[in-house]
């Protein structure tokens, strides 16, 4: 069944109280008129990465609870989960297997062996899209007291997974049975552009490999009733490449190119970027990971960009940047921003609630991130307490504190955009850009006889939604 046409929540299954149960209660008390689907981040065993280093995929943590509580959201909303592609987790059997008994082990196919890839040059090495600050290789020793090396491009702890041999597909189909056995519709699969190492490359989003690795990935899916998110911080090209494959992109260049829009109350580029999106993207303003900014490059000009950065750094934590394996102390671009989305828009309610309406009335099916949902600030404390950067945009919300936070104005105005968003018929219809200044923006979207227009002042961050009533047949509006 294809995914509803709804608001989904992104979430962790253990920062809204203490587990599963905990968010599956907060559902049912705030959000069953508001979503249609969850993002589960992951839930599975993991022992880095904020869960992005599973032991496996097959089962549930046990600190977050069960598979029971995962099917109680799944009957009743679109599930999605994430595959995560290109890597395992260092305590994994699998892994344990083989360092125990190395190349002999029945796993031993499943991990990239940098020592049998043949010479990697320094000019080898500066190529490759790093992720940390040294090369991507792990030394291991092995029971009997040799060694070998393996690659990993996130944590020491995240081993990469070697897709040049049929076991590792077997293991991802494996993971997509199961999950799906449970009621998961939608896989984002996690940092996929890792998975294609070819030496003398970046080893990044290597063509066409990649793309034979997430067809394949996306066939098994959809045999088992699911579709596919592959996640990539790039280019925006990238996007349109994954959406002509048939698979859903993310609109990662829409959260700078909304800032932008209303930091300079001009919606010329955003406009632009409207008229040509990927049709069946996923939407975002904010996720787990900080605000991208490779994503806006060719979207927005580079002054624009810079003031963005520029304007953002002045109340966020250090940005993530990029590297290089040649100079792993350079100071790289911007790769992202940290900061939630209601700090970096300074805490403007109207603002806030202007980005949030374009946001749902883009094409695409919009997710809203759990600290978004709150209008959350940046958690400093949490951030200095673990040193993860990331970990500003991730704060833990007791029930009380989630009690306190709807009761917040933007939080009910937003709540109540989200169910329009998941309840008006138009959304399923036909998508028009209508015309507006320059700083402003209008969109419309129609289907038979309904139809609902959105019209954003980006100057005064005035929101207004027009929309035809269903049983009246009447113009109503609706101040945001
Ligand atoms: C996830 C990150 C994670 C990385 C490695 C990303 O794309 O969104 O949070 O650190 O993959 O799994």
């Amino acid at each position: 069944m294809a995914l509803r046409n709804q608001v989904q929540l992104i979430v962790y299954p253990d920062r809204i109280g203490d587990d599963l149960g905990d968010l599956g209660r907060m559902v049912d008390r705030y959000l069953t008129k508001a979503i249609g689907g969850v993002h589960i981040l992951p839930l599975y065993p993991s022992n880095a990465d904020g869960g992005f280093s599973p032991l496996t995929h097959k089962e549930v943590d046990p600190a977050f609870g069960t598979w029971a509580d995962v099917e109680h959201l799944s009957r009743r909303f679109d599930l999605c989960v994430d595959l995560t592609l290109n890597h395992i987790s260092d305590e994994s059997a699998e892994f344990k297997d083989f360092m125990q008994h190395g190349y002999k082990s029945e796993h031993a196919e499943l991990f990239v062996h940098v020592d049998q890839m043949g010479p990697i040059t320094p000019d080898d090495l500066a190529k490759i899209h790093i992720r940390k600050e040294k090369e991507p290789f792990r030394e291991v020793t092995f029971g009997d007291g040799s060694s070998g090396r393996v690659w990993c491009t996130f944590t020491e702890k995240q081993i990469d997974l070697n897709y040049n041999s049929p076991k590792t597909y077997a293991l991802m189909e494996d993971y997509i049975k199961f999950l799906t056995a449970r009621g998961v519709n939608l896989f984002r699969l996690d940092a996929f552009g890792y998975t294609t190492k070819k030496i003398g490359t970046s080893c990044f989003l290597v063509e066409p490999d990649v793309y034979d690795i997430l067809k394949w990935i996306d066939e098994i899916a959809r045999e088992h009733g699911a579709e596919t998110l592959p996640e990539v911080h790039d280019h925006s090209s990238y996007q349109y490449a994954i959406a002509l494959h048939g698979m859903h992109p993310y609109s990662f260049a829409l959260p700078p190119l909304l800032l932008y829009s209303l930091f300079d109350a001009n919606s010329v580029y955003l406009k632009q970027w409207l008229r040509m999106c990927p049709r069946n993207q996923i939407t975002v303003l904010d996720t787990h990971d900080g605000i991208c900014i490779p994503d806006v490059e060719g979207v927005l000009p580079k002054a624009e960009i810079q003031a963005i950065i520029d304007n953002v750094s002045a109340r966020s934590a250090d940005p993530i940047l990029r590297r290089s394996a040649a100079n792993v102390h350079s100071v790289g671009a911007i790769y992202q921003l940290t900061c939630t989305y209601y700090d970096a828009l300074k805490r403007n309610d109207d603002a806030y609630i202007a980005a949030r309406a374009i946001q749902f009335f883009t094409p695409g099916i919009p997710q809203v991130y759990y600290v978004g949902l709150f209008a959350g600030q940046n958690d400093h404390e949490l951030m200095d307490a673990t040193g993860e950067l990331r970990d500003i945009n991730r704060h833990r919300y007791t029930l009380e504190e989630v009690d306190e936070a709807i009761k917040q104005p933007v939080v009910r105005r937003q709540l109540k955009l989200m169910e329009f968003r998941c309840s008006y018929p138009a959304f399923n219809g036909v998508f028009h850009l209508q015309y507006s200044n320059d700083s402003s923006v209008a969109m419309c979207w129609r289907d038979g006889t309904h139809t609902c227009e959105l019209f954003v002042d980006l100057n005064f961050k005035k929101t207004t939604i027009r929309y035809i009533e269903e049983k009246s047949r009447r113009w109503l509006s609706m101040t945001c």
